[in-house]
């Protein structure tokens, strides 16, 4: 019988941590054997099961990644913390021979290769994606293949209020994406000036505009707006619950194992 993957959550007390470990206890051949979390958290030394709701199941949450990969050695670290503070949670694994699934978006094009320089020189794998959820990945599927015939697109992300980074590491992969069917859209098509800056929103690989709406009350979502003379196409994906990116967290955990370099976008793993 294959033996479980071990998988260490960091930032497993977090909103995204807290659902990876309920999913990773839930399912047949993973095996949570560790939890860490930001040294001051008031639940640092409590039983993780307990701190998400479900039964104790024997783990206890810790602040110090670094001595937690070398003494529980887990075959898998799943990152979903902060942008400041995922490189050096991704360093620290990958130098310890630990392979990583990272969901934490705001790194930047040098982190990603950074990262990919590392997991390379060690040959341990990892998977950088920023949206785990089967539909968003679709999205940016079908918003490329449509990309070779509509010149013009925006996109309009929409997050919950307590999400730190702007624009969402969806918005700036779907841009990447559809800038790889063309190279720039609607260049020089719109004239005038912002009379509040910012307005137009930010302009991501290709020229394509990205707008981010931070409001209570929402998940994850955004739309693509693609245009051709007197018509739109609009591709729209829903995030209405965190459950909506664990099938995609569990499949990237187990295809971790079989690589011994960074991929970048679970559309590069399904
Ligand atoms: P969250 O609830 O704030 O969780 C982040 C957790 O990381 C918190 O418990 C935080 O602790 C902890 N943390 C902070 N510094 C740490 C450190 N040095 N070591 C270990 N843990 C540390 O945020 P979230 O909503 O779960 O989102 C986490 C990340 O996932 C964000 O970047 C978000 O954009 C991303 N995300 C990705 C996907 C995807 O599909 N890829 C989907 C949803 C969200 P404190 O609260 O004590 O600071």
């Amino acid at each position: 019988m294959p033996k479980d993957i071990k998988v260490l959550v960091c930032g497993a007390a977090g909103k995204m941590g807290q659902s990876v470990v309920r999913a990773v206890d839930a399912e047949a051949g993973f095996k949570l054997i560790g939890a860490v979390d930001r040294s001051g958290n008031p639940n640092i030394g409590k039983d993780i099961g307990i701190i998400c709701g479900i039964n104790e199941i024997g783990v206890k949450l810790t602040s110090d990644l670094k001595e937690a990969l070398s003494k529980l050695q887990p075959d898998v670290m799943v990152d979903f913390t902060m942008p400041e503070i995922v490189i050096v949670n991704a360093q620290m694994a990958l130098k310890a021979g630990v392979r990583a699934v990272i969901g934490t978006t705001g790194m930047t094009k040098d982190d990603i290769s950074e990262l990919s320089k590392i997991s390379k020189q060690n040959a341990t794998g990892t998977i950088v994606a920023p949206n785990f959820a089967i539909g968003a990945v679709l999205m940016m599927k079908f918003a490329k293949e449509a990309s070779k015939y509509f010149a013009h697109g925006e996109i309009i992300e929409f997050h919950h209020d307590k999400k730190l980074d702007a624009p969402s590491g969806t918005s700036i992969k779907s841009a990447e994406l559809m800038a790889e069917a063309r190279k720039v859209f609607g260049r020089d098509s719109v004239k005038g000036k912002e009379t509040i800056k910012g307005a137009r929103g930010a302009a991501g690989d290709g020229n394509i505009h990205i707008h981010s709406v931070r409001l209570p009350g929402l998940l994850a979502h955004q739309e693509i707006i693609l245009a051709a003379l007197g018509q739109t196409l609009t591709i729209r994906h829903d995030s209405y619950d965190r459950t909506s990116f664990m099938p995609g967290v569990l499949m990237a955990i187990k295809k971790v194992m079989e690589l011994d370099h960074l991929v970048y976008g679970l559309e590069n793993i399904i």
